[in-house]
């Protein structure tokens, strides 16, 4: 099939040809169509599917048809609700470049960010509106945002919304919008709160499954390190010097640890950025622009800050950390191996974390090969280590109610 086939019109043809897309993908043959009929859809997509261009597209050429309406004062008439500021920044992007030749407007607003200018911008009139959904409702209840003619709302990463505790945000957003409005639903794993969002707010979906999570890891040679959890960054050091060449993403559970690992890499003269969750939103454009741009060959990010990001041609992908969810693994080493390419995936697994290993293996259904030859190998009857501060001052005890709302988030 060629995109021609999709009933997109010429400017749209245009700006696809110019991306140099040859042709449509797996995601994108099977949504574009149903988008343009105006279906609401449930779309089992993960990153690195095309699956922003699978809505972007549609959505544009539906805008642009209807564009008989009046010149000034727009409306939002298409919102793109995702989980973060990163993701909904690399949407934002991907409307204005397959939008280029069309007049539509389009704007991004995220928390963490200076609320004014993106006030100012919203005030002078758009049709397209990409958002957090914190931030989107703090501008609906400042009465900034208006959103009575809403006719497509997407829920981008609905999954990893849901993980972030916005699945009330999602709902009250879902309400404000009007009651015939199209939904485009896309999410990298269904779980159950998924499919009941589903079935209490969208309308007759149909519903798309492209490459099932445990198909990822096939493209992907995968290695295995069993390591005590304190020499695992010794053996990183290792094998950065001896074996792991390239662009390479290594994923930490915490934002303590990538920082951590960061400031250990930069002492042993390594590149090395890093993204997570407390860093500011310049600072984590700044370090994924030079890993984009090639001047760092190391990014060290949470699952949770690089999820949806268009982070492509990986070499390496290191799980420093075990994941305890399985299809976390599947999402971090699908990162590498695109396009036809063989990718290369390294885990360092210590004592604790055997069982997460054996969850993965259940889901990808295959034993991950087992690297011996290494200079910090992991005593096969080790128990896992536990962390304790000899002599500490504090007492165990019940958390004070003003500890627990202090409790930060650790992604
Ligand atoms: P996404 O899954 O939306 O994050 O897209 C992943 C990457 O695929 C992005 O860099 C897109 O620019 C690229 N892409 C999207 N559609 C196509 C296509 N039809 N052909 C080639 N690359 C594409």
């Amino acid at each position: 099939m060629q995109f021609r086939d999709l009933q997109l019109n010429k400017p749209i043809l245009k700006a696809i040809t110019e991306s140099n897309y040859q042709n449509p993908t797996e995601v994108q043959e099977q949504v574009i169509p149903l988008v343009l009929e105006k279906k609401d859809i449930i779309v089992s997509a993960q990153t690195g599917t095309g699956k922003t261009a699978a809505f972007a597209l549609p959505i544009l050429k539906l805008l642009f048809d209807k564009q008989d309406a009046p010149k000034k004062g727009k409306k939002i008439r298409s919102l793109i609700i995702c989980p973060t500021r990163e993701l909904a920044i690399q949407i934002n992007e991907s409307f204005k470049t397959y939008g280029k030749y069309y007049n539509l407007k389009t704007t991004v607003v995220y928390g963490g960010a200076s609320i004014e200018p993106q006030k100012e911008v919203l005030k002078k009139g758009i049709d397209i509106l990409i958002a957090t959904p914190g931030r989107l409702l703090d501008l609906h209840k400042q009465d900034v945002v208006h959103l009575d003619f809403i006719e497509t709302l997407v829920l981008d990463e609905a999954d990893l919304m849901l993980d972030m505790g916005f699945i009330d945000d999602i709902k009250k957003i879902e309400r404000l919008c009007p009651v015939n409005k199209q939904i485009l639903l896309f999410s990298a794993t269904m779980p159950l709160k998924i499919q009941q969002l589903a079935k209490s707010s969208l309308n007759d979906p149909v519903k798309i499954e492209v490459s099932p999570v445990s198909s990822a890891a096939k493209s992907v040679d995968s290695v295995l390190y069993y390591v005590p959890k304190p020499k695992k960054i010794e053996l990183c050091l290792h094998l950065l010097r001896n074996n792991i060449k390239g662009s390479i993403l290594i994923f930490r559970r915490t934002k303590f640890g990538v920082d951590k690992l960061e400031k250990t890499l930069l002492n042993n003269n390594y590149y090395a950025v890093s993204i997570h969750g407390d860093k500011t939103q310049i600072a984590r454009e700044e370090a994924l622009n030079k890993f984009k741009n090639k001047e760092a060959n190391i990014l060290i990010a949470t699952d949770v800050a690089s999820r949806g990001i268009d982070i492509s041609n990986l070499d390496v992908v290191i799980n420093f950390d075990i994941p305890n969810i399985p299809e976390t693994y599947v999402h971090r080493i699908g990162r590498t191996g695109r396009a036809g390419e063989i990718g290369n995936a390294y885990s360092f697994c210590s004592a604790d974390e055997k069982n997460y290993i054996i969850e993965i293996q259940k889901l990808i259904n295959t034993v991950i090969s087992v690297e011996d030859d290494h200079p910090y190998p992991l005593d096969p009857k080790a128990k896992p280590e536990v962390h304790k501060k000899k002599g500490s001052k504090y007492k165990k005890g019940r958390k004070s109610a003003a500890a627990k709302k202090k409790k930060k988030r650790w992604y």
